[in-house]
């Protein structure tokens, strides 16, 4: 009887072992929404994921974007969260958008999306 109940745990496992690796693109997908509250606390994963997105940017532009660390415009928006940080020139200034989507938005308020910049970059020197 136990013999039994070990042998049918080892083949689910089995199962699931092999499950996962057959579904690893969709398997691995973290949750799409994450809820608020919770987007200050990232996990080691987390973390992983963003520096391999920000390690797509040229050598120049990843210096510039670990200094500014978030969205311009999407202060909750840690650059690299959503894939390769979106890099915009801003009256001849780098800045970097956490997506395409924020840029309307970065270029609609010049002014105020250069002070961000500036703001995120003391924030992230301390
Ligand atoms: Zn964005």
């Amino acid at each position: 009887m136990l013999f039994r109940t070990v042998c049918c745990l080892l083949s689910v496992s089995l199962f699931v072992a092999t499950g996962c690796a057959d579904n690893a693109g969709t398997a691995a997908k973290p949750p799409a929404t994450p809820t608020s509250g919770t987007v200050a606390k990232e996990t080691s994963g987390e973390d992983s994921k963003i520096e391999a997105a920000i390690n797509e940017l040229s050598e120049e532009d990843r210096e510039l974007a670990k200094a500014q660390k978030f969205c311009a415009v999407a202060a909750t928006g840690r650059l690299g969260s959503m894939g390769k940080p979106y890099k915009v020139m801003v009256e001849g200034k780098p800045v970097f958008l956490c997506c395409e989507g924020c840029e309307s938005e970065a270029l609609k308020n010049p002014e105020e999306t250069l002070a961000k910049v500036e703001q995120l970059k003391a924030a992230s020197a301390k």
